[in-house]
């Protein structure tokens, strides 16, 4: 059965995933996801086949394949699940060789335990330069305060430490599912994940929230290796802020 984009569902499905979100006004899911592959290629965060994106939009998920190049993903690579049981309903007939992201279940971690619209995943050098710094090498979470950016992040002030959880890397994307599940149950306000030495999960309610999320992530973490280099604390609140108790500087 064709539907829209030249996509052929697996079965006989009746309900044509693809075709009928679009019909309903959406945007074009399958679009946007292979927009924002080539734009987050554009600024580092999905070089070399890693990092990706996902979006969910009613019953449906879309899903790149794994080890494509983002930027070069047509919108018939990818992969539409149901966002309930997970089980893959369209997938690319032209290249049957293509297997789900690898970061499937990761993904699927903001779907379920925070309801989100999109998730993204990247490898952005200053997100792992930040999991690094003397501040968080130990630790299992990265924090960070007064900085304006901060205010990016849905309920977030200035004056709030942003406190994200920090989970250890493994040999296979899929095997950090459960300590991402575990670590987004225990920090409930955090919007994301870092993975040390690998990158950042982070997730909207739907893809702009999701992008403007990791856009503000991307820039404090920059600014924390920054400050870290000129010797400067970014756990810390200035000396100077008259609104924080002694404690907070
Ligand atoms: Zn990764």
């Amino acid at each position: 059965m064709n539907g829209a984009n030249g996509y052929r569902t697996l079965k006989e499905d009746p309900e044509r995933p693809i075709q009928r979100d679009y019909e309903r006004g959406h945007e074009d899911p399958i679009s946007v996801l292979t927009g924002l592959c080539r734009e987050m290629y554009r600024l580092g965060w999905v070089t070399g086949t890693g990092g990706g994106i996902s979006l969910r939009q009613g019953r449906f998920v879309y899903m790149a394949p794994s080890g494509v190049q983002k930027e070069r993903i047509r919108p018939d690579d990818v992969f539409v699940l149901d966002s309930e049981s997970g089980e893959v309903l369209c997938r690319p007939e032209h290249a049957p060789t293509l297997r789900v992201s690898q970061c499937c279940p990761l993904f699927f971690n903001a779907f379920r335990l925070r309801d989100a619209g999109a998730c993204i995943h990247t490898h952005s050098p200053v997100a792992v330069m930040a999991t690094m710094l003397p501040a968080t090498e130990l630790e299992s979470e990265f924090r960070i305060t007064h900085l304006e950016m901060i205010k990016g992040l849905p309920g977030y002030g200035y004056h709030d430490t942003l406190v994200i959880p920090l989970i250890d890397n493994t040999a296979q994307e899929e095997e950090l599912a459960g300590a991402m599940a575990e670590a987004m149950k225990r920090y409930a306000r955090s919007p994301a994940v870092l993975v040390r030495r690998h990158g950042l999960y982070a997730w909207g309610r739907d893809y702009t929230e999701a992008k403007t999320v990791t856009e503000c992530l991307d820039y404090l973490f920059d600014i924390a290796v920054r400050m870290h280099s000129a010797g400067l604390d970014y756990t810390k609140a200035p000396q100077n802020c008259l609104q924080c108790s002694a404690a907070d500087r």
